[in-house]
């Protein structure tokens, strides 16, 4: 089954059609980094996250490439605020996203890009653009000219006398027309800088996504992302740079763009008026539980973020946690493993009780339909919750269905990034954290610091791990641990 998806330049939903066939090379609009990002964008990140871990599991294989906007006059705004260079604030910001970013569960893209590390490729996409004829120097500026690109205002659909009636463009006097938007900003005095054909300044916002975009990926990538509040001016410009400077189109085959949040009757000590930061909301939610709130609504639509919104997510979110205990103590051999990053196609005859993964699939293939994907997740609980008396009594039949329906929870939670199975990770780490203590009992001994030695047995004994000297080396096991109440 196809997978369909919201195009915002189709104003329709259509089907996902890739350049290359079984690939997907999606850009997603990042940061600007000069302030700590506020629950809007996390959500917007989240989703693309949710989108690319699906598309991986679809079996399509996914780029992910998401810019910084690094230099920006806001960035240099907080800096004169904060006291700090412009690149302090860049860089302060940029580990305090990742930080939030790393919280929320969000994947690293696989290219992550900085506009000031590509400052060379703007300035020789903005000589290009000139040299066609879209594009004009003006007083040190260089300025896109939106009448000498016949297309512009086809993402948007709107018309140059539409938009200049709808938005509020500042006219500066060296424009010709009022929608033309900067491509290079000429200096000013203390502000950073780059030397340009132009003299020295800096690249404005919207040449960094055309230029960073198709350099990873291409012309013609399937899918670009932002928030909705992108899609004009930054995409509409974004898509004229990049078609006027290829001479070809399209610069995008799916635009797709994520509903804003709104807050709602919100409790928080440092949210001001209708800003909620995300490393606030994290204070007093789970990543789990606001991924979990991510996932209640369409990412299309506007969502509200509200103390009761959270609430709903924290307990249905808490029902397949408890479903998860119940399940594991009930089948008593720990949990099923199932593939840590399911990447089979949906409908492999392999796939036990096919009915909840299908609609979870179903759901998901119809423009990422979480609601309904989730839903189904519930149902499937709602039965399996059935079978836990019978499974934990020995009854044969209900312990293979419960098995069948929580290996199926497993998959579908996992494609949705719950890890109710880290089992498989804490046990990597905690192999290699015994493996150095021994190191340094056998170096202890070496050194004939034999309390030393005995102390980090005793402690290693103390928690669990038992210690085996043999002619071969030490070894060591978990002593058996306290069954689950
Ligand atoms: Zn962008």
């Amino acid at each position: 089954m196809p997978i369909r998806i919201h195009d915002s330049r189709a104003r329709e939903v259509v089907e996902l059609q890739p350049r290359d066939a079984g690939q997907v090379a999606m850009y997603v609009c990042g940061p600007t980094v000069y302030n700590y990002i506020h629950i809007g964008n996390a959500r917007t990140l989240v989703w693309y996250d949710f989108i690319r871990r699906y598309l991986a599991y679809r079996g399509f294989d996914v780029t992910y490439v998401m810019n910084y906007t690094d230099v920006d006059d806001r960035i240099i705004e907080r800096a004169k605020l904060e006291g700090l260079p412009p690149e302090g604030v860049a860089r302060k910001y940029t580990q305090a996203f990742e930080s939030d970013m790393s919280a929320l569960g969000v994947q690293p893209a696989d290219v992550v890009c900085k506009a000031t590390d590509h400052i060379e490729d703007m300035v020789t996409a903005i000589e290009g653009l000139v040299d066609s004829g879209v594009a004009y120097e003006s007083e040190g500026d260089v300025f896109f000219s939106v009448e000498d690109f016949p297309g512009y205002g086809k993402l948007s659909g709107r018309s140059l006398e539409d938009m200049r009636a709808g938005e509020r463009v500042e006219p500066a006097a060296n424009k010709r027309h009022p929608l033309d938007f900067a491509l290079w900003k000429s200096a000013k005095e203390g502000e950073p800088s780059w030397s340009s054909p132009w003299g020295p300044g800096r690249p404005g916002w919207h040449i960094e996504c055309s230029v960073m975009s198709t350099k990873y990926l291409g012309m013609g990538f399937d899918i670009h992302g932002g928030g909705r509040d992108l899609l004009f001016p930054h995409h509409e410009n974004e898509l004229a740079q990049a078609e006027a400077l290829a001479g070809e189109e399209p610069f995008v085959r799916h635009w797709v763009h994520a509903g804003l949040v709104q807050m709602e009757s919100v409790k928080m000590s440092k949210s001001l008026g209708n800003v909620v930061l995300a490393r606030d909301a994290l204070e007093r939610y789970s990543g789990e539980v606001v991924r979990y709130w991510t996932l209640m609504g369409s990412y299309r639509t506007q969502a509200i973020f509200s103390d009761d919104s959270l609430a709903d997510a924290a307990r249905a979110y808490g029902r397949w946690k408890t479903f998860v205990e119940a399940a594991t103590h009930a089948l008593g051999e720990g949990s099923p493993n199932p593939p840590k990053k399911p990447r089979r196609p949906f409908g492999s005859s392999e796939d036990p009780p096919p009915d909840y993964i299908g609609r979870f699939a179903a759901a998901m293939d119809d423009d990422f339909n979480s609601s309904e994907a989730v839903a189904a997740i519930h149902d499937l609980v709602r039965e399996a919750n059935k079978n836990i008396d019978g499974a934990q009594r020995g009854d044969e039949d209900d312990r293979n269905t419960l098995k069948s329906l929580f290996e199926s929870f497993l998959e579908m939670t996992a494609v949705l990034n719950f890890d109710f199975d880290s089992g498989a990770d804490d046990a990597d780490l905690v192999s290699g954290l015994v493996e150095y203590l021994l190191e340094l009992r056998e170096q202890a001994r070496a050194e004939r610091a034999f309390d030393r030695a005995d102390a980090i047995r005793t402690r290693l004994l103390e928690l669990g791990v038992i210690l085996e000297d043999t002619p071969a080396g030490t070894r060591w096991r978990l002593a058996p641990s306290e069954p689950a109440q």
